[in-house]
């Protein structure tokens, strides 16, 4: 049993649904558990929609809906023969749902609104490639995850009920999967409420993971539109390459570092079970991928993570006391009910320094927070890179000396914070 992750781009227009056909025709004879995420960039399309409609701008969030819907349903009638009708009444349901919501006045949280709205993204290309797979005779059920994949009500950030969910794989999905594939979505899931709940963004390779543990599967596969795990990343580096393979510690520590190619939430449940990744193009279906596993691989080449949009908050206690394991673990805490992971922290005797994304809402509010225990300094426009496995010629070629406002070094990792 396979466990497989297509996310947006992999099936943002006719012709990337009808290549993700192609290949799933070639595991015709084996059924597969199917992750799918939101078409292209709907979940940020969608995030557009909720902050509209939460400002009280009702009428501009139901026209950005409509946007939506309207390429979805051109997306289907494009794509779809005969179970067209049947996919547009799917469609009509959710969008009902959302529309019915932003009908009312703001009554909930913004995260509670966030999900219920962002979810119908995944819901939404879910069915579509699901009935066009069943047309062109890729046998599958499609499967509202929401119905599984119970979590808590910490809306945006929901926490998955591990046990549930094991139950109600083996209850559900198991049996259908003897006989063909399941479709499903990635990144929700819902409480015992049924209210929608969303993982976090970029959460269905997670999703995919916890997939693949239920289902003691023989390995994970995430199709992205890259031939696998890269030196750098290929858009922003010409000199990004190709890693064979890695361990699962490779990517956590890469991951902590910022590299963007798979969720860090995603190892934890492979590694439980020591279930391999691939790291796989959908371009190039018969390239091999990256292998992730319990394997450590030797002599790997320097990986360089470039991260433009970062702040570096300077936090100093306010008598000048020593920063001791206190207020360290006051501030990791602070971090954490903001949801919010740094690349980069230096604690020196009387302050500490965190490198963040900044981020136009969250930033402001975690100084706000900070401000309560000490003074606090915000420095923004940065760019944080990122160096394992460094060696000179890197270092000489990448980071302007003059302008590095902090370093940090270890055995295999450079970091050098950068101002603009
Ligand atoms: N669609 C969601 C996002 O864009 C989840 C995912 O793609 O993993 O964040
Ligand atoms: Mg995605």
């Amino acid at each position: 049993m396979k466990v497989f992750k297509f996310g947006g781009a992999s099936i943002q227009s006719v012709e990337n649904i009808k290549n993700v056909g192609s290949i799933l025709k070639t595991y015709a004879n084996d059924p597969v558990c199917i992750i799918i995420s939101a078409l292209g960039k709907t979940t940020n399309a969608l995030e557009r929609v909720v902050n509209t409609y939460y400002k009280g701008e009702q009428a501009t969030a139901l026209a950005l809906f409509e946007e939506i819907k309207q390429s979805h349903l051109s997306l289907a009638k494009e794509l779809l023969n005969d179970r067209l009708s049947h996919t547009e009444s799917y469609l009509l349901d959710f969008f009902t749902e959302v529309e019915w919501l932003m009908h009312d006045r703001v009554v909930q949280s913004y995260d509670y609104y966030y999900d219920q709205i962002v979810c119908v993204g995944e819901l939404m290309s879910s069915t579509i490639v699901s009935n066009y797979l069943n047309e062109i005779g890729f046998k599958n059920e499609w499967l509202d995850v929401r119905d599984i994949l119970r979590t808590n009500d910490a809306f945006r950030f929901a926490s998955v009920d591990l046990d549930f969910f094991q139950n109600a794989v083996d209850q559900q999905v198991k049996s259908i999967l003897s006989e063909k594939s399941v479709i499903t979505q990635g990144f929700i899931g819902s409480t015992d409420e049924n209210e929608s709940t969303t993982l976090g963004r970029e959460g269905s390779d997670y999703s995919a993971a916890l997939f693949a543990h239920a289902l003691n599967a023989k390995n994970l596969t995430i199709w992205k539109d890259v031939p696998g795990f890269m030196t750098a990343d290929p858009k922003v580096f010409n000199e990004a390459n190709f890693i064979p393979s890695l361990s699962y510690q490779d990517v956590i520590e890469l991951s902590f570092y910022g590299a963007q190619v798979v969720h860090p939430k995603t190892i934890q449940p492979l590694l439980d079970k020591k279930i391999p990744l691939y790291i796989k193009s959908f371009i190039q279906p018969a390239e091999q991928g990256t292998l992730v596993s319990e394997q450590t691989v030797k002599g790997l080449p320097p990986v360089i993570v470039k991260k433009d949009h970062q702040c570096l908050i300077e936090f100093t206690t306010p008598d000048y006391s020593f920063v001791g394991g206190k207020p360290l673990q006051t501030l990791y805490e602070i971090l954490d009910n903001h949801h919010l992971t740094s690349h980069l922290i230096q604690v020196g005797a009387v302050s500490v320094q965190i490198c963040l994304t900044y981020d136009k809402n969250t930033t402001p509010n975690l100084a706000t927070s900070l401000a309560t225990l000490g003074e606090v300094n915000i420095q923004q426009n940065l760019t944080l890179y990122t160096i394992r496995n460094y060696n000179g010629t890197l270092i000489k070629k990448y980071i302007d000396n003059d302008n590095i406002i902090l370093l940090q070094q270890t055995n295999n990792t450079y970091q050098a914070l950068l101002k603009n």
